[in-house]
């Protein structure tokens, strides 16, 4: 019993590491298309006890929630066009945190951006 869960929480692991960034809609279509049927109420407790372990993320849109597995900080850019996700580093956004940066008097540990556009592919298509 406890193998098997295991087994399939390596399952969705993986097939969210291949995916990048899934909504639970997203993940149970790639596993029962590409893997094996898995219920709804297992993939749940999965992603539950791999929140919970720090393996995987949830990050919360606009207009949804997505899962990914846990990667060097990174902020998000969402394609209006395609709903393409793409991981955008610090550097990139230059946004660097460090402790020493304060807003008014409180001091800044984290930060989150997400960026709404029109991605690489998806400004081609329209300058073409
Ligand atoms: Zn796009
Ligand atoms: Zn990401």
């Amino acid at each position: 019993m406890l193998r098997r869960n295991t087994n399939q929480r390596q399952i969705v692991y993986e097939a969210l590491k291949i995916l990048g960034h899934a909504t639970t809609d997203e993940l149970i279509k790639y596993i029962n298309e590409n893997y094996e049927n898995i219920s709804l109420a297992t993939i749940y407790r999965n992603l539950g006890i791999m929140l919970d372990d720090e393996q995987i993320k949830k990050v919360k849109l606009q207009d949804c929630e997505v899962y990914e597995t846990v990667k060097l900080k990174h902020y998000h850019f969402v394609c209006k066009h395609c709903g393409k996700i793409i991981d955008i580093t610090p550097t990139e956004a230059n946004t660097f945190i460090d402790s020493k940066r304060y807003v008014g008097n409180n001091r800044v540990d984290d930060l989150e951006v997400t960026y709404y556009g029109t991605c690489e592919e998806c400004l081609k298509n329209i300058l073409n």
